[in-house]
């Protein structure tokens, strides 16, 4: 038997690989991994790792012997070419890969904008580029970030306790407009300009100006000129789907379209996390989501349906981001027309956004406020009339608005 090839050693291939031999499948599991290094954790290297907090040795996935004592090949340094659905093989640059299944866990890359192309400019995707960013900021004094998005938050986070002077570009008129409701980007940049960081909203690049390969400044249409030892572009990221796109996989908004068991539109191949598009059963819409939650949880329902356990993909998205002395958690996803409840003091810094759609809970954004975050986990989508009042007293738990189903049966 030729077994399953996984390309990609992120949490969605390192996942599927355990989840695997978790479910008793006995034959061979290749992992490949473009990246020469231990697959680790990517949350830590806008946060504990790149303030020198954490080594890149504690942020490794699993240890050192895991792979070899539970018979998993992990391939590091090896990068997949090609897919052959036909033949059923994966091209690496010294030979091929036979498979019985293929799953594609090759998540995505950081966009890094033209005109920013010059030495001291970042993106952050990779441990390395964590390193090289991190090493840029001992020497720097000055960071321009462009992108006022989760990833660019973060380094403005850690970048002001390390003491550097931070500005934020955001060419939306707020911050993290695709991912939070406008009360709490209002907050979050309220908390940020109060440590220091310069926050430009609505601001368009005007160019940069650059001395010897490297920016000496960056330029707002407007006529500001923000000082810059070192860049960081954070404006989103584009999954990696070129390889089983161009065997043939349909794709969907960018990317690789699997049903509700992590099957691509190509036989025997599979397709989890960050690349991958697919139908949400609990906002019913089509959606492609970048977490840690995402690419675990399809990780396993893939090994799932390849170990011949079935199962389908029908998750609460989930999601955390820490900033300064905030923990926000976001549990299930904003939808057009939601109503917004406050749940707790926001001078407090504890407190949840959470918000309905008619009697229904569709998500919960929380600010260092673990309960509500874990509670709202379990009640989005249950079924009930959820009582957003009720909701608004703090001491009422969560779960004590959702009343039970009127029985049908009656
Ligand atoms: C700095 C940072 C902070 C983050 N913080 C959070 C957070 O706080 N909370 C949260 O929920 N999420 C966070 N995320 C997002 C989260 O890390 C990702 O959603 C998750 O890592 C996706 O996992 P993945 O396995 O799909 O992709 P990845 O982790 O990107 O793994 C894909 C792997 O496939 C490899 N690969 C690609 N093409 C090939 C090929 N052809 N051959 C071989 N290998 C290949 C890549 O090199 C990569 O190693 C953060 C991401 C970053 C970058």
């Amino acid at each position: 038997m030729a077994g399953t090839v996984i390309v990609g050693a992120g949490h969605a291939g390192v996942q599927a690989a355990v989840s695997l031999r978790q479910a008793g499948y006995q034959e061979p599991i290749r992992l490949v991994s473009r990246e020469e290094r231990a697959p680790y954790h990517r949350p830590p290297l806008s946060k504990a790792m790149l303030a020198g907090e954490k080594r890149p040795e504690q942020i490794v996935l699993r240890g050192p012997d895991f792979f070899d004592r539970n018979g998993i090949e992990l391939m590091p340094g090896a990068c997949a070419s090609a897919l052959d659905p036909a033949s059923k093989r994966v091209r690496l640059a010294d030979g091929s890969l036979a498979y019985d299944k293929a799953v594609i866990a090759t998540g995505a890359g950081a966009r890094m904008l033209e005109g920013f192309r010059y030495e001291n400019a970042f993106v952050l995707r990779t441990m390395q580029d964590a390193l090289s960013l991190q090493d840029a900021m001992a020497r720097g004094a000055n960071l321009v970030i462009v992108g006022g998005g989760f990833i660019g938050l973060e380094v403005a986070a850690t970048a002001r306790k390390l003491g550097l002077s931070v500005d934020v570009v955001e060419m939306q008129d707020r911050l993290l407009q695709r991912a939070v409701p406008e009360a709490l980007s209002s907050y979050i940049c309220q908390r940020h300009r109060a440590r220091g960081v310069r926050i430009h909203l609505g601001a368009q690049i005007g160019g940069v100006a650059a001395s010897a390969g490297r920016i000496t400044s960056v330029e707002l249409s407007g006529g500001a000129r923000l000082a810059a030892d070192l860049v960081l572009v954070g404006v989103g990221n584009a999954p990696e789907i070129g390889l089983a796109a161009a065997a043939g996989a349909r794709t969907a908004s960018g990317g690789l379209l699997v049903d509700g068991a992590m099957r691509t539109t190509l036989p025997d191949v599979y397709a989890i996390g960050d690349c991958t598009t697919f139908h949400l059963p609990v906002t019913g819409s089509q959606v492609r989501l970048e977490s840690v939650q995402n690419a675990v949880d399809q990780g396993r329902t893939a090994a799932g349906g390849i170990a011949g356990q079935g199962g389908s993909y029908d998750p609460v998205p989930w999601f955390w981001s820490d900033q300064f002395d905030m923990k926000l958690q976001m549990a299930g996803l904003s939808v057009p027309g939601g109503e917004f409840t406050v749940r707790g003091a926001v001078e407090s810094g504890s407190f949840s956004l959470v918000e309905t759609l008619g009697d229904r809970l569709v998500a919960v954004h929380s600010v260092n406020a673990a309960a509500d975050h874990m509670a709202s986990r379990r009640l989005i989508g249950a079924p009930g009339r959820f009582d957003r009042r009720a909701a608004a007293d703090k001491d009422v738990p969560l779960k004590a608005c959702l009343a039970a189903p009127m029985d049908r049966c009656a």
